[in-house]
């Protein structure tokens, strides 16, 4: 006998948009080969979690029939592809998400090895079916990230990512990105030299050149990332290596041209939209609190049963936010109100008040389904934030948009260097506790205390959000106060690199 091996799939899902004959599958597969829960991921994917080794092919089967696969989701290759995808917040959305669309099939991996051992397709004897065009013989040194976002909304935290794409329009239209190259939040506690970093912007990019530009640096990452140490393999480390504006140069120089400046972008937010909005086309969309991206029900709030029943009912999409979040969208008028009775039903929608702060948390997977995790996070943050809510409402802050983010370990799959207030596990109960990050994702938290329990972090905080109730400036952000003043160091923001 073996022992009881019990595994997670992601899916590949660009964008995170799935359609309700997607959403009713996934659903179904959780109950059948999962643990009856999804998860959405920081990255706009859908996880089934305990899924024993027995049912692998038939999760990977079920998968594919529904037009989805877990190719590219992991291993060193380019990844799930963000993108903003919530149409009523820009008219830019469907050319972007389009793009987004686009960079994931042109980068996926072109082995059919997924196909032999998941699907029953014949073994190949035509090996140069297998070649890879861009990933040649030995693929990238290391994972690589790409995110797509719409200003003023940086929900997918772009600057976390080896390539970010900001995108830029004129009159509604969609002309190029921004590009910025280099983000990566993992670290490693007991490898010096490894850090967190926030991308360069480089330029800007027409529309019709992202692909190339896109695949340039990924080729260059190829040729020149670090094939030693996998703990120093992201890009971020090549590009400081190499040196930024030398890592520009060469990419300009196997493009054939220089790139274009960079063009005024702003962004304001890297959380989510909630509510009900309506977009240009008329159609509506509805951004909802998940928290910390699990989808189950429970006895007061039936949000798997309920969101199955709007998927039944095939007059809308789902939406996975880079946030854990969910959007409901592309629902016609003269359906809004049937699937707002559903979720008033299933009391999902609307929800109980909810603290700025618990709307915005986020919290990585970590114990016990992560073998990487050090600690809890989604498991524990919940009641964390009980605690942390009772604080916020001490000091007239329950309100205010906060961002806390909480992770098992310092692999940063909860963005937790982005959090104005960071968590990141050490041991069963004790976090180092980072803080003041941007509100916009464009800078980076700072260590502020190591190894604390619970109540060494309440302790803390009582103290910090007590002073930034009575000290903040009008509409200051906790990020920018703590580092304002002087408790945490102020990091420096995005570089342009010229
Ligand atoms: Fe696991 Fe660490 Fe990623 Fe959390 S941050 S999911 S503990 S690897």
């Amino acid at each position: 006998l073996e022992p009881l091996y019990s595994f997670m799939i992601r899916v590949r899902i660009p964008g995170g948009v799935a359609s309700a004959q997607q959403w009713l599958a996934f659903d179904s597969l959780s109950n059948t080969y999962g643990n009856n829960t999804l998860k959405l991921t920081t990255r706009q994917a859908f996880q089934f979690h305990g899924v024993i080794k027995r049912n692998l092919k038939k999760i990977m089967q079920g998968i594919n029939d529904v037009l989805l696969d877990s190719i590219a989701a992991c291993g060193d290759v380019n990844r799930n592809v963000m993108c903003t995808t919530n149409e009523s917040l820009s008219p830019l959305v469907p050319a972007a998400y389009q793009m987004a669309k686009d960079i994931s099939n042109h980068l996926l991996p072109r082995t059919t090895a997924y196909h032999e051992i998941w699907l029953n397709q014949k073994l190949l004897v035509d090996g140069k079916r297998d070649e890879e065009p861009i990933y040649g013989k030995t693929y990238l040194p290391r994972k690589f990230k790409i995110a797509i976002a719409i200003p003023p909304y940086n929900d997918t935290d772009i600057f976390s990512n080896d390539i970010g794409l900001i995108a830029i329009g004129k009159n509604d239209q969609l002309e190029g990105f921004n590009i910025s190259v280099g983000g990566g939040l993992g670290m490693t506690f007991t490898e010096p030299g490894t850090y967190p970093r926030l991308g360069d912007i480089i330029g800007f990019v027409p529309y019709d050149n992202t692909l190339e530009v896109v695949e340039e640096v990924v080729k260059l990452q190829r040729d020149y990332g670090n094939r030693e140490n996998r703990k120093k393999a992201r890009l971020k480390y090549t590009i400081d290596r190499l040196g930024p504006e030398s890592f520009k140069e060469l990419l300009e120089k196997r493009l054939g041209y220089k790139l274009e400046d960079s063009r005024p972008y702003k962004f304001e937010s890297n959380g989510d939209v909630f509510g009900w909005k309506q977009s240009s086309s008329g159609k509506w969309f509805l951004g909802l609190f998940v928290e910390h991206g699990r989808v189950r029900d429970e006895e007061n709030y039936q949000l798997k049963s309920g969101l199955r029943k709007i998927a039944s009912l095939g007059k809308s999409d789902f939406r996975l936010t880079g946030n854990q979040g969910l959007v409901i969208g592309g629902i016609r008028d003269e359906d809004k109100a049937e699937i707002e009775s559903i979720l008033k039903e299933y009391k999902i929608w609307p929800k109980y008040k909810l603290s700025g702060a618990r709307k915005h948390a986020i919290a990585c997977v970590a114990l016990n389904t992560c073998t990487m995790a050090f600690a809890e996070a989604e498991r524990y943050l919940p009641s964390l934030m009980d605690k942390i809510e009772v604080i916020l409402d001490e000091n007239g802050l329950t309100d205010d948009d906060i961002l806390i983010r909480m992770t098992g370990c310092p692999n940063g799959c909860g963005r937790p260097y982005l959090g104005e207030i960071g968590f990141v596990g050490r041991s069963p109960g004790k976090y180092n506790m980072y803080l003041g990050a941007g509100f916009s994702g464009d800078r980076l938290n700072t260590l502020y205390r190591e190894t604390l329990s619970e109540d060494e972090i309440l302790k803390e905080l009582k103290v910090l959000l007590a002073r930034y109730a009575k000290e903040r400036n009008k509409g200051e952000r906790f990020g920018d106060f703590v580092s304002r003043v002087g408790i945490v160091g102020y990091q420096s923001g995005i570089k342009e690199i010229k």
